[in-house]
């Protein structure tokens, strides 16, 4: 069975996890903008060499290029089941430029997919988030309780700065910013959009989009 997803969510919401048990249950490659630029930057094809050229620069990779990456991959052999997108598109002109290229080819999404938390829970678990200094273990005060020391060699265990709470209310701020429009533009498309709670056990979220998708019931 063919499953073509878009997955969105905040920082914090676990759309990386759920992605991967998604792509995993429906046997669907996971496609990541951030994992196609650096594929396209090893490979060395003609559109690699396109993107090194922004990449050496510093500068974005502008989405003609992206699009024309996650083209490549529509058209390979690895999508033909389906796909999930995670992390793309951003923007409503992505999300254009997406639906020119599966309308191209014929092909419909099934759903979008907007995992969703509350900011309070969001601030929580990422600033939540604590690092080993000495082994590299990462571990959440919910797991240890504040100012414990490390479980794994006693050393002290420290915050990073992209996860003090200030830092991660600004992120969220940005992804709203950026994401209201997007979820409103799919929520009037033929597809629509699929709110799901992203709070709970991951395998209690990961059964609720399954629900959504209703495939639960369905053997892996
Ligand atoms: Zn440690």
């Amino acid at each position: 069975m063919d499953v073509r997803l878009i997955l969105m969510g905040p920082p914090g919401v676990g759309k990386g996890t759920q992605g991967e048990l998604l792509a995993e249950r429906f046997g669907i490659p996971r496609l990541s903008t951030g994992d196609m630029i650096r594929a396209a930057l090893k490979a060395g094809t003609a559109l690699g060499e396109r993107v090194r050229v922004y990449y050496e620069a510093g500068e974005l990779v502008p989405d003609e290029v992206v699009l024309g990456l996650i083209a490549e991959a529509f058209d390979g052999p690895a999508t033909a089941g389906g796909f999930l997108l995670d992390g793309f598109p951003r923007t409503v002109s992505q999300a254009d430029g997406l639906g020119a290229l599966l309308a191209e080819r014929g092909l419909k999404l099934d759903a979008v997919l907007s995992l969703e938390a509350p900011e309070r829970e969001l601030v929580a678990r990422i600033s939540g988030r604590r690092v080993c200094e000495a082994c590299g273990l990462v571990t959440h005060v919910r797991a240890v309780g504040d100012d414990a020391p490390c479980p794994e060699c006693g050393s002290s265990l420290v915050q990073r700065s992209d996860d003090r709470a200030e830092t991660v209310r600004n992120r969220l701020a940005v992804y709203r910013e950026q994401t209201e429009p997007l979820l409103e533009y799919y929520a009037r498309s033929e597809t629509g959009l699929t709110a799901v709670d992203g709070l709970g056990t991951k395998e209690a979220v990961r059964d609720r989009l399954l629900e959504t998708l209703q495939y639960a019931e369905s053997p892996a």
